[in-house]
């Protein structure tokens, strides 16, 4: 389930508001991710790196992006590309792509991914300011304002 979370800092005023996480849309959103891909949208490399890969699955989540320079926060849609461990005979399918909540075989389920895939590429977010490659955020907790410094509050809610 996706949450939206409202970022807010006391001291400036900054605010920033961003759903995180995979909702029930994810199915479609796969889909439409591997359609990018595909076609080459996401770039002639991505599009390579997928044509070698057999059984291709990708895991797509909304997270949010720090730049440990400028302290600069940003949603953004992490996508990675994995390959099955063992090979598997290729499928009709070239490509599926992981779901949590659905017991299809057209998914790869999300500890599948864990267990029996490894991931072959993340794609990476630069900051629109600086440049520096951002990282990913995993607790929300302690947030700096990219503005003042003080420690952002926040609050969540469910957007799914
Ligand atoms: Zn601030
Ligand atoms: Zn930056």
């Amino acid at each position: 389930m996706g949450k939206g979370f409202d970022f807010k800092c006391k001291n400036c005023n900054f605010s920033l508001s961003a759903n995180l996480g995979i909702g029930f849309g994810y199915p479609n959103l796969c889909t439409k991710i591997l359609d990018n891909i595909k076609n080459g949208t996401l770039g002639k490399e991505l599009q390579e790196i997928a044509d070698n890969i057999n059984n291709l699955a990708i895991y797509a989540s909304q997270d949010l992006y720090l730049c440990e320079n400028c302290r600069d926060l940003s949603p953004e849609l992490t996508i990675a590309l994995c390959s099955p461990l063992t090979d598997l005979p290729k499928s009709d399918r070239p490509f599926s792509s992981v779901c949590e909540c659905s017991e299809s075989d057209t998914y790869v389920m999300e500890y599948q991914l864990g267990t029996e895939y490894k991931t072959e590429l993340i794609i990476a977010y630069f900051c629109d300011k600086c440049k520096t490659k951002m990282t990913k955020v995993t607790s929300y907790e302690n947030l700096e304002c990219p503005h003042c410094r003080s420690v952002l509050d926040y609050e969540m809610y469910c957007w799914d």
